[in-house]
């Protein structure tokens, strides 16, 4: 066993999020090194072979593991509440995993139908070519989850809050209906992260992370992960990561371990600020609905509050009054969101979903999904809360109500 950090077994999370991790190195470095190798050294031919043969445990190749990488997964698996995880190169990279780790052609998949669209892409379209069949399912009717059980389902996936929705699901209702059918739940807590959700309390079995998101929190790179126990990361992914080749690059490891030492502060106040900015934005009059699971309007108010440690998250979306039109004025007189399609930054970002993210959807998938014209999706920075709601303002002022 490659040795941990010596660290009180009773250490906070807080604690954890900056200081979990592997040893120094000889130098005692007191910030993580970066490990730039594509092998590591042997002391002889034998100890080699004990190595390649995995009866010692050392780092080999960093197709399989990094030092860098590493940490990031220790740290990462303190905060989820998992005894493991696994680190990829995106967080497509991990449901990729995720389902080749798990599944079989013939196996059965019960899926939410609001979660990421690569994700329904994935699953549909690339696993299907391969005898996995998938059921989609309101992400809200626990219902319609158990009535979709076949004896050949093998997985419930589900994300929450969705992405632009904020529509939540419950966890432990999911974990009920995967485990009385001998299933799996894995949940993909990018909207959350750990700082607001441990989908792990819940009863999850796999939780989904893109460390491109709040992990990272800076938007530099793409990263992804896979937390679970020990037993089902070693047995079920690490063999696969190994020879498929989704590995998660020292360098992107390294920036998503130094995201993660700041990442509860970062959420929180990025969570509270989106809940200033919905609680504006609902009474602007220039505004039809607001989506944020920290309003007391939200449908799932109460479920977000317990699940979510009291807090809705950083994302928001709105429906302007209008159609494209209005919604495409307010993201253009913005001066200080940036206009892109991501979120989980410390720079605001300002999306159109149904001609970006959601563009791909046909109209009538687009109406079912509840994603209009007139949405606009605000993924919550740093910035000072009375900034962005000028920067609102700026758009939302000039359509006659
Ligand atoms: C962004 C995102 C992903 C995919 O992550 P990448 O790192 O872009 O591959 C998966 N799920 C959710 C909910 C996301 O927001």
């Amino acid at each position: 066993m490659i040795p941990r950090k010596d660290l009180p077994a009773d250490a906070r999370p807080d604690t954890l999020a900056v200081r979990e991790g592997l040893p120094a190195s000889p130098w005692g470095e007191n910030s993580e090194a970066l490990f730039l190798t594509s092998c590591f050294v042997h002391p002889d031919a034998a100890t080699a072979a004990r190595r390649f043969a995995n009866e010692e445990d050392a780092f080999v190749y960093s197709r399989f593991s990094n030092p860098n990488v590493t940490i990031m997964e220790r740290r990462l698996a303190a905060l989820e509440g998992t005894t493991g995880c696994i680190g990829t190169a995106s967080g497509m990279g991990a449901i990729l995993l995720l389902v080749m780790g798990l599944l079989r052609a013939g196996d059965h998949v019960i899926c939410s139908q609001s979660v990421f669209g690569a994700t329904i892409r994935l699953l549909q379209s690339e696993f299907g070519k391969f005898g996995v069949e998938t059921s989609f399912v309101s992400q809200t009717d626990v219902d319609a989850w158990r009535a979709a059980v076949r004896p050949s389902t093998r997985l419930l996936l589900a994300e929450t809050p969705t992405n632009p929705m904020t529509e939540v699901c419950d966890i432990a209702a999911l974990a009920d209906v995967a485990h009385a059918a001998g299933a799996l739940l894995a949940v993909d807590n990018c909207m959350c992260s750990p700082a607001l959700q441990q989908p792990a309390r819940f009863g999850a079995d796999v939780i989904i992370h893109s460390g491109t998101k709040f992990l990272d929190g800076q938007g530099r790179v793409n990263a992804g992960a896979l937390c679970a126990s020990e037993e089902l990361v070693e047995e079920r992914f690490a063999p696969v990561l190994r020879c498929a080749g989704m590995t998660l690059s020292p360098f992107n490891a390294w920036i998503v371990a130094k995201g993660l030492e700041t990442l509860a502060v970062r959420v929180h106040a990025q969570s509270d600020r989106a809940l200033q900015v919905a609680h504006w934005l609902e009474q602007h009059p220039a505004v039809e609905r607001v989506f944020h699971p920290g309003l007391p309007s939200h449908p799932q108010h109460a479920l977000a509050m317990r699940q979510q440690g009291g807090r809705g998250g950083a994302v928001l979306a709105f429906n302007v009054r209008g159609g494209r039109e209005q919604a495409f004025g307010v993201v253009d007189a913005t001066r200080v969101c940036s206009i892109a399609a991501n979120f989980g930054d410390v720079r605001s970002i300002i999306t159109h979903p149904a001609s970006t993210t959601h563009g791909r959807l046909t109209e009538a998938q687009r109406q079912a999904a509840g994603i209009g014209q007139s949405m606009i999706r605000l993924g919550v920075g740093l910035e000072d809360a009375e900034d962005l709601k000028a920067d609102l303002a700026r758009g939302l002022d000039r359509i006659g109500t």
